[in-house]
């Protein structure tokens, strides 16, 4: 990538977009997480929370569409006759700078969806965030989704009547971090916010009419509590009825402060065998309808996808799959999808990737053909 000059135009972008959200446009309305003290997380450990005024995200909505304009005239100068789809091209191959990356890529995708970053768009006063958004539906008019992450606590915090009139400024899509529905986990944790105010938070979203992503944590329980946390988080997204549940799986990293308890034992990690109960048992309490989304790189079995209730047996029966294979090819599945040779349990029927996990085991074991969990959540945090 082309590194950054002064002459050329850029704006500011956060760390940190959800998966769904990888072609949208990127604007950063706050920097960091006014929280900022969750066990697991390590995104913006370090950095201070600050809010932005509305000028100065407006500046960068300008320069966003200086960007588009530019691409725009790239698209006439070669011979595209002003299709952004293909100038959007010529610019991924070698941007300027993350600016030019971001607004190439979101062109190539079509131009319609915006994020707004950072963790906790909400805290923003909601007449200047009604501002904002509106301000970026009309310069940039092309843009008709408008999604961003909020904090629980804070969503309950607001009036509904306040998130009606964010919904109508144009905010689509709010995504939430619930990770757990478990009062003592979450208070473990540190996440700040209870399943009350979970609850409390998910369903004023939901009345809205602003469109919900409720995020869950696999393996957030550990050994001791992933009963409790596969139970209560099913009963509480069954009260939200969110649009979508979003599982992705407890990774660490030396960055977040449950290293340590992990380190000194205060916490146990869950095997991704145990980790793959306690989803069953999430999933089987599920009563809401939502669609469940399992897409990101550190779930074992990404495939578990469907609709509520009405794919539930299905997506069960991806779990079933799994727990009656042999220990063996259980084992060989993990080592294959934690180095990233399977994306499904079907590859396991593919002879030569098969061959290839065996070696990688044979390599990973001390000779007994055992691959340790260690090894195992190494190998999945490289991912990260
Ligand atoms: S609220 Fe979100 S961004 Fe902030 S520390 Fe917790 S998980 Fe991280």
């Amino acid at each position: 990538m082309v590194t950054k000059e002064t002459t050329v135009p850029f704006f500011e972008m956060g760390p940190i977009r959800p998966p769904s959200e990888a072609h949208s446009l990127l604007i950063r309305v706050t920097r960091n997480c006014p929280w900022n003290r969750c066990q697991f997380c390590r995104t913006y450990k370090g950095q201070k929370f600050q809010l932005r005024t509305v000028d100065e995200i407006k500046q960068d909505i300008k320069t966003a569409k200086t960007i588009q304009d530019g691409i725009k005239e790239l698209s006439w100068q070669f011979g595209y006759g002003g299709k952004l789809r293909e100038a959007a091209r010529m610019v991924l191959n070698n941007p300027f700078n993350e600016a030019y990356y971001n607004i190439a890529l979101w062109l190539y995708a079509g131009g319609e969806s915006a994020f707004l970053q950072d963790a906790n768009t909400l805290i923003m006063k909601t007449s200047e965030l009604v501002e904002v958004i509106r301000f970026l539906k009309k310069t940039l008019p092309s843009i008709n989704r408008i999604t961003s992450y909020a904090r629980s606590k804070t969503a309950a915090k607001k009036t509904l009547d306040e998130l009606i009139e964010l919904k109508n400024a144009g905010l689509s899509r709010l995504h939430i971090g619930l990770e757990s529905g478990y009062d003592p986990l979450l208070q473990y944790m540190d996440k700040g916010v209870t399943a009350a105010e979970h609850i409390a938070a998910g369903k004023k979203v939901v009345a809205s009419g602003i469109s919900l992503c409720e995020y869950v944590i696999l393996g957030l329980g550990g050994k001791v509590m992933w009963q409790e946390h596969a139970t209560e988080t099913a009963r509480v997204l069954n009260k939200i009825n969110p649009d979508f549940i979003r599982v992705r799986t407890l990774s660490v990293t030396n960055q977040m402060p449950l290293y340590s308890e992990i380190e000194n034992g205060n916490f146990v990690r869950a095997t991704d065998e145990e980790i793959v109960k306690e989803e069953k048992l999430l999933i089987e309490k599920l009563e809401c309808h939502s669609h469940f989304v399992s897409d990101h790189i550190t779930n074992l079995l990404q495939e578990i996808e469907g609709g509520l209730p009405q794919d539930k047996e299905k997506m069960l029966a991806s779990i079933d799959r799994f727990q009656s294979l042999s220990p063996e090819e259980r084992q060989n599945f993990i080592v294959g999808r934690r180095v990233g040779i399977y994306r499904q349990l079907d590859d396991l029927s593919d002879s030569r990737q098969h061959e290839r996990v065996e070696q990688v085991i044979r390599q990973l074991s001390q000779g007994d053909n055992h691959v340790e969990e260690k090894t195992i959540y190494t190998l999945m945090e490289s991912f990260i």
